[in-house]
């Protein structure tokens, strides 16, 4: 018989699944990512979730209407509650991103009902890649999140820094905040805290934070909670409640993954300021220029179709392949905001992001044809695209990166799944330099 799962997760989007799944290994568990809900329970395939401590379900729900997240995200809670998972963990991304219609507040309103809790936590603090909170306002390095790159997103504009007002205006139940100063107090007193504010009629509390040693000593309160809603930097405090305590060694064994093979490609549909930065310095670098291809949403929407501009990149590709098999190639969409906006005055927000995910992930498809086996993809949107196109179901988590963005493999295939917004300026050579080494 299977053993079962101390930790079920369920992600809103692919990059944001393996980032979790990241912290999760670095804080010792044993982890599997499966892309969707498995069709099948966890022992029909023992191999695949032999020892594992943690799923995470990664679904691509943070832009679709909110029924079907709602109905995707029980239908997940559904098959973890069946393997057994003891705890719930809904994740989203670390700038909170979401409308007014969510769908962060209604999968959580959902999720609560369908376990009968009357309480959660709601905290994307990461502060490895510099998002904390204070006083309920979220601050993106040394921006408040409403003055970020993220005030300019393509699908979720973030305009408001204060998360108690932007989760109350998502949901029915009341929202409260676990302060600095009670953070900083212990886990003691955030229980107790807790407490207070389930008296006072609140049902889900913005948490401050930060710094990693704050989440450590506030996981301990989250202990026995049967659902936590977070980013990916509570994980690191979660671990301890199972008894489970990572060295080095342990960290390094279980993120091993098979030696890399085959062509190296990114494909990138990220407009964030960082993933900006990052194809500017890989096109500015050596002979970057030639080894980079830019999906023009304007050509797809002037009539040279999906099919022409994905025929034309992958020629190029072939092509490029030919001269040199030993450097990576770029396909990207990647645009500024005032690009952006221009694309999707003409096109519609929705139509636009749509049109250029199916162009980018067939062609990622058709770059592993080609034999590419090392792939990068920026953009969580983007990588909920390719990886369906790839009919990827399941990633074993490998070494980090950088900070949210591990390598993993399925297959023959590494692939890693990086959110816009995270990565140095050196991303997409450190992310190839870190595999061969
Ligand atoms: P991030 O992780 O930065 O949020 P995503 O891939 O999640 O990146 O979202 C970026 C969205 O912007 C995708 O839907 C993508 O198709 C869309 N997009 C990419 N390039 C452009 C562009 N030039 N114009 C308009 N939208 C774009």
């Amino acid at each position: 018989m299977t053993k079962k799962f101390l930790l079920g997760c369920i992600a809103d989007d692919f990059t944001g699944a393996t980032d979790l799944a990241n912290n999760l290994v670095r804080g010792g568990m044993r982890v599997v990512q499966t892309i969707g809900v498995p069709s099948e329970p966890s022992n029909a395939n023992a191999n695949a979730y032999a020892g594992v401590d943690a799923v995470v379900v990664a679904l691509k729900s943070r832009t679709i209407p909110t029924s079907d997240a709602v109905a995707q995200s029980l239908s997940a809670l559904r098959w973890l509650q069946s393997q057994g998972a003891q705890q719930i963990y809904f994740k989203y991304c670390s700038t909170f991103d979401s409308t007014d219609a969510g769908n962060i507040g209604p999968v959580t309103d959902a999720l609560m009902d369908a376990l009968g809790t009357h309480f959660t936590i709601a905290c994307p603090a990461f502060p490895d890649n510099g998002r904390t909170i204070f006083k309920g306002y979220l601050f993106v390095g040394d921006e408040l999140l409403h003055e970020s790159g993220m005030r300019n997103h393509p699908l979720t504009p973030m305009l408001d820094s204060n998360l108690v007002r932007v989760l109350q205006a998502q949901t029915k139940r009341k929202v409260g905040l676990i302060d600095y100063k009670t953070v900083a107090a212990g886990s003691a007193a955030i229980t107790a805290r807790i407490a207070e504010l389930q008296a006072s009629g609140i049902s889900m509390a913005i948490v401050d934070a930060t710094s990693n040693a704050e989440l450590v000593e506030a996981g301990k309160a989250w202990k026995g909670m049967p659902l936590v809603t977070a980013g990916s930097g509570i994980a690191i405090g979660l671990p301890q409640n199972f008894g489970i305590h990572a060295t080095m060694a342990d960290i390094a064994k279980s993120s091993e993954l098979l030696a890399p093979q085959g062509l190296q490609a990114i494909v990138s549909g990220s407009c964030s300021v960082a993933t900006n930065a990052q194809v500017a310095k890989f096109i500015a670098q050596g002979d970057g220029q030639s080894r980079a291809f830019h999906v023009d949403p304007l050509h797809l929407m002037a009539g040279a179709d999906e099919a022409v501009v994905t025929a034309q990149a992958l020629a190029w590709a072939k092509e490029q392949f030919a001269k040199s098999t030993s450097k990576p190639l770029l396909v990207y969409a990647t645009s500024t905001p005032e690009q952006v906006k221009a694309v999707q005055a003409k096109l519609g927000v929705e139509k636009s992001g749509e049109l250029i995910e199916r162009t980018l992930s067939t062609i990622a498809r058709g770059l592993v044809d080609l034999g590419v086996r090392q792939l990068v993809v920026a953009g969580g949107e983007t990588s909920g695209a390719c990886v369906q196109a790839l009919g990827i179901t399941q990633l074993r988590i490998g070494p980090q990166i950088a900070p949210g963005v591990p390598w993993t493999h399925t297959g023959e295939l590494h692939l890693a799944l990086k959110s816009g917004n995270f990565g140095s300026v050196d991303f997409f050579s450190e992310a190839f330099a870190s595999l061969k080494a």
